[in-house]
């Protein structure tokens, strides 16, 4: 029988994770700083948090690590934000939107492709 009881490892791993998480979530005020977005409220928000970098440490600067350059971030502004360095959160916030608006215009143009692929929908009159 395989339960959650019989994986110890994953179970560490797992607490260890969650534990460090929600600590990093609460630390920094429960909210992502560029949407707002809450995230402590269940396993699933807490799962979308993630650690972002005003400053990427691609930029090479070990001191970005940690301190004011360490933010709380929601998932999507991190991916849209993605190496992008900011000066500010403001800086970071814009961005973001402006990403968030190209965004919404390829998937719309996405989706209608896509639509295009599926069977045309049969219409009652061809029914009879
Ligand atoms: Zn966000």
């Amino acid at each position: 029988m395989c339960d959650v009881y019989t994986l110890p490892d994953f179970t560490v791993r797992v607490r260890r994770s969650l534990r460090r998480k929600l600590r990093f979530i609460l630390e920094n005020g429960g909210k992502c700083c560029y949407c707002d977005r809450s995230l402590h409220e269940d396993l699933d928000t807490v799962l979308l948090a993630s650690v972002d970098h005003l400053v990427p440490l691609a930029a090479g600067k070990p001191n970005h690590a940690r301190g004011p350059n360490v933010k709380l971030s929601c998932m999507a502004c991190n991916l849209l934000k993605s190496s992008a360095s900011a000066y500010s959160i403001d800086h970071a916030r814009r961005i973001i939107q402006q990403r968030r608006t190209l965004c919404k215009f390829w998937l719309a143009i996405v989706t209608a492709e896509q639509q295009c692929l599926l069977p045309a929908p049969v219409s009652r009159e061809a029914e009879r």
